[in-house]
């Protein structure tokens, strides 16, 4: 078979900028956990997500584990956290010694179920085991009913925490996505929106809360000449060098979220008339960043599946993959609780990500949409020989 090129599900992509920023990391050896790209890469961010207070970080997981320190979640506390999500929404909470407990989605942003949630709210406090937060997702780049899990949070005083880790730039009602929990996260990993190569960062508009964050995040060392400790401390702050190559790709990260939101339209224009596939909607108020393009494919209606069209594509060298497998059929979670009906499980079942990079040519994007049309066709040329 001819060599072709291999499209990835979603790469990195420098902007060209990030190489000045490490460079002046180098000159002004700066090459640790403090320095002027930190500095700057908070302030930049803050900006952009239009809140004040942020800390740098290692890795999105190490700002959800610090957000749950923040809230003293410790050994037996519950913490409700949605179901469909990458294990790294729910690991932390098992860090802490604590309990999850996993909550279904809704049909039209995939991301926590508002009346789930409330079932799940109501149960534990009746037992006298009031959660400690709530975790939802802004999955793929969509902003969950933040309304209403914002309602709920206040009405059963449970903090709300964000995982943006996948939705830097997505908006709710005009406001940035991280804008709106009492604390919320981000990922700067490889594959997100913008990357720092691994990083992440925690947001709050609680001065104080970030301030502890920054303390704890760098081994908890309290204020003297020696090295005196009375808490518990980690190792979580971001280097100076990888700050340096956030900073330069948030600078073009309007361009990253346009780019991203094209491939979509893209998809969305060739394929949302075949009989069979959906898209993931975007709701008046809501504006995802389009992190990646997800479709679902209803195997009855489109006579193939999406694993059908996901061993497709890999035959011709494009790299797809399933939607997240939800926690609550992970075995690792297998004695968790679990609020809700059959979404997350469908959409893991029927669900498919597409190549998603800011950086596919057009080229290859028509290539993807030939691949799934031919799959289809085969598909439909199968079921009306069987007829
Ligand atoms: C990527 C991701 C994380 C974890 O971020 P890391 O920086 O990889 O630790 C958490 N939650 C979700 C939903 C993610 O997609």
């Amino acid at each position: 078979m001819k060599s072709i090129e291999k499209i990835w599900l979603s790469l990195a992509h420098p902007s060209g900028r990030e190489e000045k920023y490490i460079k002046e990391a180098f000159d002004g050896n700066w090459i640790t956990t403090a320095g002027p790209n930190i500095t700057g890469f908070e302030v930049e961010l803050a900006k952009y997500v239009g809140i004040n207070n942020v800390v740098a970080l290692s890795s999105g997981t190490a700002a959800l584990h610090l957000a749950l320190i923040l809230l003293n979640v410790s050994k037996d506390d519950i913490v409700l956290c949605q179901s469909l999500t990458f294990a790294a929404s729910a690991n932390p909470i098992v860090y802490q010694g604590a309990t999850p407990a996993f909550i279904d989605s809704e049909n039209v942003t995939w991301n926590i179920c508002p009346n789930a949630l409330e079932d799940a709210l109501k149960h534990f406090i009746s037992i006298g085991k009031k959660p400690k937060a709530v975790i939802g997702v802004h999955l793929y780049g969509m902003p969950c009913m933040i309304d209403e899990i914002l309602y709920l949070s206040e009405k059963y005083e449970v903090p709300f925490i964000e995982d943006a880790a996948e939705a830097l730039g997505s908006m709710y009602k005009g406001r940035k996505a991280g804008s709106f929990g009492k604390m919320s996260i981000f990922s700067f990993n490889g594959n997100k929106i913008i990357t720092t190569s691994g990083g992440g960062a925690l947001f709050s508009n609680n001065e104080e809360l970030i301030n502890k964050a920054r303390f704890l995040a760098t081994q908890a060392r309290d204020h003297a000449v020696h090295y005196e400790h009375s808490e518990i401390g980690y190792n979580y702050r971001m280097s100076n060098v990888c700050a340096g190559i956030g900073r330069g790709q948030l600078e073009v990260i309007d361009a990253r979220v346009s780019q991203r939101r094209s491939n979509y339209r893209f998809y969305h224009e060739k394929l949302s008339n075949i009989p069979g596939i959906s898209f993931q909607n975007e709701p008046e108020d809501f504006f995802s960043n389009r992190w990646l393009t997800t479709i679902t494919i209803d195997p009855l209606t489109a006579w193939t599946s999406s694993e059908e069209i996901r061993q497709h594509l890999e035959l011709h060298n494009i790299e797809s993959r399933p939607i997240w497998k939800p926690m609550h059929l992970q075995p690792v979670f297998k004695k968790a609780m679990y609020f809700g009906g059959n979404i997350s499980q469908n959409l893991f079942k029927n669900g498919l990500c597409l190549p998603s990079g800011s950086s596919l040519s057009t080229h290859n994007l028509e290539r993807i949409q030939q691949e799934i049309r031919s799959c289809l066709q085969t598909g439909h040329k199968k079921a009306s020989d069987r007829n």
